[in-house]
């Protein structure tokens, strides 16, 4: 696999052991376009990078070594993990975003995607349920990849976990309003079990939460509110995580 080398000045100059990398953070770039992007990424003014940019012809930068922590996870939790940098690779994927006109993903970037995403978990045993996108760590501040990034796909490339169900199936649960207490409690007991975190049970950060659950594991449907399908998801990506 060919990989192009940049160089950004953006990362802890301290090395780490292989043993502490644990997860893969995947994002979206957001901006105007490539160029711009990696500008931003390899300049010391903005203090960001990642370790890998794929561009939407599957063009794949190195910006920051494995050994050393890149900046791109930011505040962030997921599982028993805080500050993810320190744990994490973060691949950039160049897409607009929501800000700039958000695009499907190519499928040239997915199938370099994969192939990294593979080399990574293999070097690193780098279990299922780490890998994640950077609005599951940060669903307070963070949107990225995006409902239109393929997970469904991606994890039948044994990337990333996903339920068991078919979507004839749950689409009948859609928009079916889930009414018992009980029930929502265990919908946000099982976000748990999956890794996300919320620290205070206030209302935002409940719904900011579910959110970023919809945009990863329900993309046909992301409006906040809980419905039986995403109960019924929930609870399978849960059972899951136990063994992956
Ligand atoms: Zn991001």
């Amino acid at each position: 696999m060919k990989i192009n080398n940049l160089y950004s000045p953006n990362f802890d100059k301290r090395k780490r052991s292989n043993k502490s990398i644990k997860l893969i953070v995947i994002h979206y770039t957001g901006m105007q376009s490539e160029r711009v992007s990696i500008v931003r990424l390899c300049s010391p003014k903005f203090k960001v990078s990642s370790h890998f940019l794929i561009n939407e012809k599957g063009k794949i930068y190195r910006l920051v070594k494995d050994e050393y922590i890149a900046w791109h996870a930011g505040k962030s939790n997921w599982g028993s993990y805080k500050n993810l940098n320190k744990n994490s690779i973060g691949i950039e994927l160049v897409n607009k975003g929501h800000k700039f006109g958000y695009t499907t993903f190519k499928k040239k970037q997915l199938s370099s995607l994969i192939r990294i995403c593979k080399l990574l978990i293999k070097k690193y045993k780098i279990k299922k349920k780490y890998i994640t996108g950077h609005s599951d760590i940060a669903p307070l501040r963070k949107i990225d990849p995006g409902e239109k990034f393929p997970w469904k796909q991606m994890a039948k490339n044994k990337i990333g976990i996903w339920h068991n169900y078919n979507s004839d199936f749950l689409r009948k649960y859609r928009n079916i309003k889930v009414l018992e207490k009980k029930q929502k409690i265990s919908f946000f007991k099982n976000l748990k079990k999956i890794g996300y975190y919320f620290s205070k049970n206030t209302k935002i950060s409940l719904f900011k939460t579910l959110i970023a659950f919809q945009r990863h594991f329900r993309q046909e449907l992301v409006n906040g509110k809980l419905d039986k399908e995403c109960l019924i998801i929930a609870h399978d990506i849960a059972k899951n995580c136990k063994n992956s």
